[in-house]
């Protein structure tokens, strides 16, 4: 019995070991089997992605020629004529050289030209606050947002820069694939959020800080680049005094061939048409560079501000629309208010300003017209921040009277809960020098009337548009004092030739004349008359100055080196002040 057992127990052993070892055989098979699954469909899963980032970045990227505009210098190269049609084309739909931008790499470096002092500050960047970046935009061309997103990465200290709020305000251009390269490109750093509406500029940034999480709110446009060292500088201030909005020095990139051009440091502010204007420095705020200054009107697109303090201040007017007045608004409102502006020379931003003689139109979608919308901007804030001086506004722009405002209450309510100051008090302060430049009651004007040339009698300058953008000559009227509106020109206290809105002023090296909106700054378009010689002549710095000499034979006008003995250069004014006259070079500077 116990041989039989023994016999049969081999059998088993035999018969266990056998399965056991089959088991396992079997087990590590699977396993291998399951692994080589796994790791096929993993692999699958990556090139997929890999794929789809390769697509987007060639969607985006694929175009771009390496170094190009690089160190922020101009973009050129050796284009075909096809090229530069493409070009121009490009130029024509959007203001700007988008087919170039495309060209540009969005990670291209720019030059540091910041003041030398500046490259030595030092901030500890464990006690300057984070920020939230707040970008609206419609219908942005993607290189150019891609530059601004790329160049907010590169250039700011990443324990600085909390997030970047991406508003679309309403594009009807929408590529959904723009929202994907955006999230493989700048990950969790870009928060992408969609107006399906557009309600314009103001409420899209008031909804983007609503959104912010940082205690500092940076508001830039979408077409900017951001420079070395331009945060730090900028927010330390706010961290003083937390009623302080800041700007930066907004430099120029060039609409044509996205060169990168140093801005000049300027006090803000407006003038009695509402057109924004730069004024130069103060003495003392000069001498003290690159140290902060006072600055009374900020630019508009470019600040940063603390996140309690802006909403304090209500945000933006919740009436105003799309475009236009809200930097009026927000800045006065900051200074009556409690608060200040300071300009920060050690923070620079570069702006894409489009091509002056382009105009974007933000309200197609609107049912109200353009005009219609920035009046009636005007008008609010005019009425809420302005007192009595709004009358002088209206005087330059009697339109104004006779748009509907919309309620005000609101407005009214928080200038008063806030104990808001007259604007009287920010003339005085802020404003002595603006009053000389614009004063309340102005001086008559130093001529008017015809401009009639002394070589060619008949011919008198005429506004209206002989080459695009010049101006052409007409057969004289009879009445040389008040002649019809495109031939009479003002010789003015602003020492601008002005006819209606538009001043003569001198464009490039070849002296050639445009016309253009008056911006009341001087400069380009500053004009004397010299009543001996009879030569109307351009230009404030003494060796500078050209004269307007008629061409004839192209029925139309330039500036050449003044010669007294040239008869193309001899005209007459209708009309003469000449006891003001005698007093034209009073307070200008000549050298
Ligand atoms: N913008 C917007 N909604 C609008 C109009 C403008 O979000 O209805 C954006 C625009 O894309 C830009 C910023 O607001 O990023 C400022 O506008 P823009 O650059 O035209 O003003 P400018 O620089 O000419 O003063
Ligand atoms: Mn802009």
């Amino acid at each position: 019995m116990c041989i039989e057992i023994l016999r049969h127990k081999k059998k088993v052993l035999l018969l266990l070991l056998l399965t056991v070892a089959g088991s396992i055989i079997f087990y590590l098979y699977t396993l291998r089997l399951e692994r080589d699954n796994a790791s096929a469909t993993s692999t699958s899963t990556t090139s997929r992605l890999e794929r789809e980032i390769s697509d987007l970045q060639a969607l985006f990227e694929s175009k771009v020629v390496p170094q190009l505009g690089d160190l922020g210098r101009p973009a050129r190269r050796n284009w075909t004529a096809g090229e530069r049609q493409a070009m121009a084309q490009s130029m024509r739909g959007v203001g700007f050289n988008s087919w170039l931008s495309q060209r540009i790499s969005s990670e291209r470096s720019l030059y540091d030209m910041r003041h030398r002092s500046c490259k030595k500050l030092e901030y500890s960047l464990e006690k300057l606050p984070s920020v939230s970046v707040v970008i609206t935009y419609h219908d942005e061309e993607a290189s150019v947002l891609l530059r601004t997103l790329s160049s907010l990465r590169n250039r700011t200290p990443i324990l600085l820069l909390r997030e970047i709020i991406l508003v679309d305000d309403g594009s009807t251009n929408v590529d959904p694939k723009l929202s994907d390269f955006l999230q493989i490109k700048f990950l969790n750093m870009v928060k992408h959020h969609r107006l399906d509406t557009q309600v314009g500029l103001m409420k899209a940034r008031v909804t983007g800080a609503q959104l912010a999480l940082a205690d500092v709110l940076v508001f830039l446009d979408s077409h900017v680049e951001v420079t070395q060292g331009w945060l730090e500088p900028l927010i330390a201030p706010i961290l003083q005094n937390n009623r302080t909005c800041t700007t930066p020095i907004i430099d120029t990139i060039d609409y044509d061939n996205f060169a990168y051009r140093r801005g000049k440091p300027s006090r803000g502010f407006f003038n009695w048409e509402f057109n924004y204007i730069q004024l130069p420095l103060l003495k003392e705020e000069a001498v003290a560079l690159p140290a902060p200054h006072k600055n009374p009107i900020m630019n508009g697109g470019l600040f940063a501000i603390g996140r309690q303090w802006f909403f304090d201040l209500g945000g933006y007017d919740k009436g105003l629309k799309i475009w236009g007045a809200e930097q009026f608004e927000l800045s006065l409102k900051i200074w009556l208010c409690g608060g200040s502006i300071l300009e920060v020379p050690c923070s620079r931003v570069g702006h894409l300003y489009r091509d002056p003689n382009f105009h974007i139109h933000y309200t197609h979608q609107n049912k109200e017209s353009e005009k219609k919308v920035i009046s009636r901007n005007y008008r609010r804030v005019a009425e809420v921040w302005l007192d009595d001086y709004k009358d002088k506004l209206f005087e330059k722009m009697p339109h104004l009277t006779v748009i509907q405002v919309g309620s005000l209450t609101e407005e009214k309510a928080l200038k008063k809960r806030l104990h808001c100051k007259p604007f009287k008090w920010f003339l005085d302060q802020l404003g002595k020098d603006f009053l000389n430049l614009y004063p309340v009651v102005e001086p008559v004007d130093f001529a008017f009337g015809v401009l009639q040339s002394l070589a060619s009698p008949k011919l008198c300058l005429d506004r209206s548009e002989g080459k695009p953008g010049q101006p052409k000559l007409s057969e004289c009227p009879d009445d040389h004092t008040f002649p019809e509106s495109e031939l009479k020109w003002t010789l003015t206290n602003h020492r601008e030739l002005r006819s209606g809105p538009v001043c003569l002023e001198k464009r490039n090296q070849q002296g050639d004349i445009y016309v253009f909106q008056c911006h009341g700054q001087m400069g380009n378009q500053f004009w004397s008359l010299n009543t001996t010689s009879q030569q109307v002549v351009h230009g404030q710095m003494g060796s500078s100055r050209r004269c307007l000499e008629i061409q004839p034979d192209a029925k139309g006008v330039t500036t050449r080196k003044c010669d007294s003995n040239n008869a193309k250069q001899r005209w007459k004014f209708g009309y003469k002040n000449n006891h003001r006259l005698q007093h034209f070079w009073d307070n200008v500077k000549t050298s």
